[in-house]
Parts: structure tokens; sequence; C-alpha cells
């Protein structure tokens, strides 16, 4: 058994230690719960698990306390891989609601296993989603002053199971005042890919990972016989020549577990099969 889990990306002058101290507390206490809810569920579901409590933490940029975009609104997406059906399910600038990954999870079962913007929202309030705002204070202040993101990020998890199953969940609310309909990386197969092989997840600037593909080329490269740190070594290489912009997470097959980062830091937490770690 196998889980990591990202907050994203956050830059030191965001961190007093203070704030690094309750982010280490809070994904060592998702990482321990995930743990326990992983010896009685499979990868996908705990993935899911995982991510949902991440969303629920105000610190992180998806669920609440996601970003604000221009137009004052808050667009939410979110994805999931089963890297054993290889079936991907997401939501993209959903609003409105707690748990975006939970309405990823719901999409599973339809033919339509991808929806966007009104759609999505829709989707959500005919099955049942109550409505929620995701809006904290401080990310009300950070739109009102115009504030630059601070790279408050994404979350997400990859995990290994008993049955050496794999996923990958990864849901965010974005970079902050982008234009509204912009699209993230995180509910594309570029921000969040599994297969059989190996789970990635991913955080950053996602017109960066999109352009590299980043997790799918992972997960592809370890397929075709790279080593999870070749993978990720010659993945992140390939961001140097236009200085691209991202962070990952991932897990292979054989319990391999591995993080790059193209800038500093993201912050993250692993079960590596004996030991937690967390680096924030
Ligand atoms: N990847 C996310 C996006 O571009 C943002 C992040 O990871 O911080 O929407």
């Amino acid at each position: 058994m196998r889980i990591l889990i990202h907050g994203g990306f956050f830059s030191e002058s965001s961190q007093s230690n203070e704030t690094k101290l309750l982010k280490q507390k809070v994904l060592l206490d998702i990482l321990e719960k995930s743990k326990v809810y992983l010896q009685s569920n499979n990868a996908v579901a705990t993935s899911i698990f995982a991510t949902a409590m991440l969303e629920d933490s105000p610190l992180f940029n998806a669920g609440t306390g996601s970003q604000i975009q221009q137009d004052g609104k808050i667009r939410m997406s979110a994805a999931i891989m089963d890297g054993t059906s290889l079936k991907f399910s997401g939501v993209i600038n959903v609003e409105d609601i707690q748990n975006p990954v939970f309405v990823a999870q719901r999409l599973m079962k339809e033919d339509d296993r991808v929806l966007g913007g009104e759609g999505a929202t829709k989707y959500a309030a005919k099955e049942g989603f109550p409505l929620f705002s995701t809006e904290t204070e401080e990310r009300k202040k950070e739109y009102l002053s115009k504030k630059e993101s601070n790279g408050t990020g994404t979350v997400g998890c990859v995990v290994l199971d008993r049955q050496g199953k794999l996923a990958a969940a990864t849901s965010t609310g974005g970079k902050g005042f982008e234009i509204p309909g912009r699209v993230s990386d995180s509910a594309t197969i570029a921000g969040n890919f599994a297969n059989q092989n190996c789970a990635v997840s991913c955080t950053g600037v996602g017109e960066d990972i999109v352009s590299s593909g980043l997790a799918t080329k992972i997960v592809t490269r370890v397929t075709d016989g790279f080593s999870l740190t070749e993978a990720f070594k010659k993945s992140f290489d390939e961001l140097k020549p236009y200085d691209g912009f991202a962070g990952a997470i991932g897990v292979s097959k054989n319990g391999d577990v591995f993080f790059s980062e193209s800038h500093p830091k993201i912050v993250y937490a692993c079960f590596d099969g004996e030991n937690n770690t967390v680096f924030v």
C-alpha cells in the first residue's frame, strides 16, 4: 500500500512558520486517515476520500479555499482516473458545490464522463449536491486587493492498493484571477492520469502542464520501461526549454514513489509502505 497526497505550490514568502506547521499537521492527519481507509477500500475510493478531505481544508486551493476568477466567481475542476478500468471522469469549472471530486466520482457511472461549466453545475444539482459556497474571507481579500495568486495550490492524491491497483485524483480552484472559462490542467489527462503501471497527479501552471502532457507522459514512460525516477526526470527536463512551472507526485505498480518540482515548492506527504514523510 502506498499513498501520496499533495497540496500544490506555496512560495516561501507565503509560508510563516505557523502556517507551515499547520499544513504539516493537516497533511499528516489526512494521510493517516487515508491509510486507515485504504485498509478496507480500493485505490480509486481512497484517492477520492483523501482528495475530498484536502478540498475541505481552507489551507488549499481546491473546494473550500478555492481562488476567485476575474469576474468574482469561483469555478473549480476535479478529476479521477482509475488505473484498472482506465476510466477518467471529471468536472471543469463547476460552481457552488462543496466537493468537486464527488461530482467527478458520480460521473464514473455515466457515458459522458467529463462535464464543463454550466452543464457540470446543473448535473451536480440534478444529482442532489447541495448548493455550497467555497469562498473564504482570505480569498475574498486577495481578490479585492487584486493581488496576484500567492501560489496556494491544487490538491491531489495517488494510491497503490493491496491488490496492486492504482488511481489518481486531482482537484483545483485554478490559478486565480483567470479569464472566466479558462480550463485548468487538473481535469485533463495532462494533470491527472493513471493506468495499471503508474499514477500521477500534478500541480503548477496549467498551461505549462498541458503543453507537456505531463501526467500522461510520465505514466506512458513507466509503461514503456522507464523507472519512475527516470520517467519523472526526463519529463521534468522537457519543461526546461520554456521554464515550465509544474510539480507532480507519482507511484508505480512495484511500489516506487516519487515527486518532482520545477520550482520550489510543492507541499506533499507520502506513505511509502513503511513510513510517513511530509514536506512543506
Ligand atoms: N494547476 C492549476 C491550474 O493551472 C493551478 C495549481 O496547481 O496551482 O489551474
